[in-house]
């Protein structure tokens, strides 16, 4: 049981023993090592007081042994498995001997941070596999974390508010504002049809078909929004859906002032007065 982080980080120990051992019949020089270990890179490149791993400790002595016999030490990060001969070939090195070599794991170190992220990984699938599959939030997103590239940079009415459009708990649209007036009815404010849901309002309801052509929004851009100039695409279908049900109740309201101020010119007591 070995993480793959630790596997590169024994290479990258290997590595440099062989350089020092080198350098000691042919010092100076300057030495570029590539290494596709995008973790064990980023975690070398906090420098040597700020090492966890007793390895990556242990590894900075021999950068530091490494770079006095020699004129300069560059690491270099170079992308897997696109080609590059040499990666190539440390990939097809490493392959072979994973076939070939029989070891037990009595004879591997397991390091702590690999049984933590073997025990974090396992309780991760547990707990996608107790996650009910009809949620609103996983019909559009998912078991995938959210990805907000550029979140930092959104406000914090914008970071909310597609939020809870990804939860389906919205305050202007889908079930929660009818929940909160206490209505029984959620039936579409705009096709009078179906349920009211995000995800219909998204998706489905016909009355909002042009707006979501003209705005291209879905719960498609909903589950992959990053950037804020999408997120704003979404609001914005948001407040013009919502203004055209204000529009349509305000319609329905000066109707019932006309037949209001009709009944009191007739004064007829069979007009029944109508209430909003
Ligand atoms: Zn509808």
């Amino acid at each position: 049981m070995s993480s793959l982080s630790d596997a590169e980080l024994v290479a990258l120990h290997l590595g440099i023993d062989q350089l020092i051992d080198k350098s000691k019949s042919n010092p100076g020089g300057r030495i570029l090592i590539a290494s596709d270990s995008f973790s064990n890179l980023s975690a070398l490149a906090r420098g040597p007081l700020k090492q966890a791993n007793d390895s990556r400790k242990d590894l900075w002595r021999k950068i530091m042994d490494l770079s006095r016999k020699s004129d300069e030490v560059i690491f270099m990060f170079v992308y897997g498995h696109t080609g590059i001969a040499k990666n190539e070939m440390v990939d097809m090195v490493a392959a072979d001997t994973l076939r070939i070599v029989k070891t037990r794991q009595d004879d591997l170190p397991v390091s702590i941070s690999g049984i933590k992220s073997l025990v974090q990984q396992h309780r991760r699938t547990e707990w996608l596999l107790t996650m009910p599959d009809g949620r609103h939030r996983q019909r559009i997103c998912g078991t995938k974390k959210t990805l907000l590239a550029e979140r930092d940079s959104w406000d914090r009415r914008e970071q909310s508010e597609i939020a809870r459009l990804r939860c389906g708990e919205h305050p202007e649209i889908g079930p929660y504002p009818r929940r909160i007036r206490g209505e029984k009815d959620n039936t579409c404010r705009w096709c009078g049809q179906d349920p009211e849901t995000v995800y219909h309002c998204l998706n489905d309801c016909h009355r909002l078909r042009d707006l979501r052509r003209r705005l291209d929004v879905n719960t498609e851009r909903l589950a992959k929004v990053r950037s804020r100039s999408e997120a704003h695409k979404i609001l914005r279908f948001v407040e013009e859906a919502v203004q055209l049900i204000t529009k349509k109740f305000d319609e329905k309201r000066n109707r019932v002032r006309k037949i209001d101020a009709v009944s009191d010119e007739v004064g007829s007591p069979g007009i029944k007065r109508a209430r909003v």
